[in-house]
């Protein structure tokens, strides 16, 4: 529940989260007023040029984009290990340890959900607190997804919601779901950058926990596609090509000569093969 919530308030569209972050300012912090001042009023406590705008505003700039299977095919449990059929033990181990990289654990009914981004590891050193457990960090971290779709980071400040609090300076490593790049609006609070109230598109990944490899994982995951959890697993996967069988060449035939002529072929680049994505859907 408090992930699904966490989530929510960072990648929440459109609606430009404002918070408060008074803690380390003496100054009057910036919290929304429900009757605007006139201009002019005279400020009551004589401190109108000591205050600072510490309010933080998180949106989404471009979220990220999960590429889509180009093909599907179902898995039935049913017929694991029967004579001629695909599904076999080592198949669907392998499908499982795939699902789980693709799967994070909430508090949801079925105890994990999809990822909606790429999972990566994260390693960070905390630059500043922006509240509501949101961090600006300097942080690294390998690519992730087909393609690399989630390039690399390389001491680059990134945007990460974190589990436990955290306070600049803290540094470690976690699981992080990318879930794109959002606009942070804040007044940055060290060098060289200090009190510039400034706005950055970065990175921006939720820490979370990937559902567990193991045996007893494989069973809990069987137990409940037979127990009618409608869930599915994307990898690529490598196919014969179909514009020359899988040759990796086509034949034409030659005017007056006794052999075709070999045409490299250009889909699979002549190596008879094709690597798609493919969503896999587990039935009973
Ligand atoms: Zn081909």
């Amino acid at each position: 529940m408090k992930f699904r919530l966490l989530l929510a308030l960072l990648v929440l569209p459109l609606g430009a989260q404002t918070t408060p972050f008074g803690t380390k300012v003496s100054a009057p912090a910036a919290a929304p007023a429900t009757t605007p001042a006139p201009a002019s009023a005279p400020a009551t406590g004589g401190v109108s040029d000591e205050f600072v705008d510490n309010s933080v505003q998180v949106s989404p700039f471009r979220p990220t984009l999960l590429p889509e299977a180009k093909s599907t095919r179902t898995f039935q449990l049913s017929k694991l290990n029967r004579l001629g059929s695909t599904e076999t033990t080592k198949e669907l181990r392998r499908l499982y340890s795939a699902f789980a990289t693709q799967s994070i654990v909430d508090g949801s009914p079925a105890g994990s959900s999809k990822a909606v981004g790429y999972l990566t590891t994260v390693t960070y050193s905390v630059l500043q607190d922006l509240g509501d457990n949101r961090y600006l960090a300097k942080a690294a971290w390998p690519a992730a997804g087909p393609n690399e779709a989630l390039a690399a980071g390389v001491d680059t400040m990134a945007l990460l919601l974190l589990e436990k609090p955290a306070k600049a300076g803290d540094t470690g490593n976690l699981t992080g779901m990318h879930v794109g790049t959002v606009a942070v609006l804040f007044t940055p609070d060290f060098a060289p950058l200090k009190g510039r109230r400034l706005t950055l598109r970065r990175e921006a990944f939720v820490e979370c926990a990937t559902l567990e490899d193991s045996p007893a994982g494989l069973q809990r995951f069987v137990e409940a596609i037979v127990a009618g959890a409608e869930l599915s697993v994307t990898t690529n996967e490598t196919i014969p090509c179909k514009k020359c069988g899988g040759l990796g060449f086509t034949r034409e035939a030659q005017k007056g000569q006794l052999l075709d002529k070999r045409v490299p072929c250009a889909d699979c680049a002549s190596t008879g093969k094709l690597i798609i994505s493919v969503e896999t859907k587990f039935v009973p």
